[in-house]
């Protein structure tokens, strides 16, 4: 019997590694996949737009979110805190829309829990200096906090086992076929189900 539901996907691994743009890019290839804006405290960087980017809230607006268990998962990232609201990832799931939730891996972790049928791809960077050179690259940071966020990534890096797949980011192009032949093949193995 075929199962109705969407997927949710989660798509995880250190910041910086490129999640953001290939998801972007696999956005404009796949309009068969709705994706999750998350809610966060952190300061919104230029050009990013609150409901867009993120749900750009206050400390405590968030904390209000999680005593209201709105968040499916949420997470403390360096100094500020990031979580996925919840009813559009149900409503979109239970619609038969396939959904991608871009988060770290503490957060991947608790959405593991809680949706164990879900679908667990880890992003992973060429190389360390490679993930440090795209951070930089990328201009928003201050030097303390790429040396922190390298730290954290590093530990990231070990949580990779715990995933169902592993899709190496070297280009942005190959990384999304890859990820979207994922799918493809979920779906064909749920439709035997
Ligand atoms: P950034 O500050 O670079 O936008 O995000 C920092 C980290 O938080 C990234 O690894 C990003 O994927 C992750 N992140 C974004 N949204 C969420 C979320 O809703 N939950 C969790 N756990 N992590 C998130």
């Amino acid at each position: 019997m075929k199962d109705d539901k969407g997927l949710l996907i989660v798509l995880s691994g250190p910041a910086g590694v490129g999640k953001g743009t290939v998801c972007g890019a696999l956005r404009m290839e796949d309009t068969n996949i709705e994706y999750s804006v998350s809610a966060t405290t952190r300061k919104p960087r230029a050009g990013e737009k609150d409901g867009v980017n993120y749900f750009f809230k206050s400390k405590q607006e968030f904390e209000k979110m999680i005593e209201n268990n709105k968040l499916l998962e949420w997470a403390q990232y360096l100094d500020n805190y990031y979580g996925t609201p919840i009813d559009y990832v149900t409503e979109t799931i239970d619609k038969g829309k396939d959904i991608i939730l871009e988060i770290e891996v503490q957060g991947a972790k608790k959405v593991k829990e809680r949706y164990p049928e879900g679908i667990f791809i880890f992003l992973m960077p060429p190389s360390l200096a490679e993930l440090r050179s795209r951070i930089v690259g990328r201009g928003t940071e201050t030097e303390d906090v790429i040396d922190k966020r390298m730290m954290v990534a590093k530990d990231e890096l070990e949580m990779m086992e715990n995933y169902d797949y592993v899709v190496e980011n070297d280009e942005v192009g190959k990384a999304v076929e890859r990820i979207q032949a994922i799918v493809t093949a979920e779906h064909c193995k749920r439709e035997r189900l």
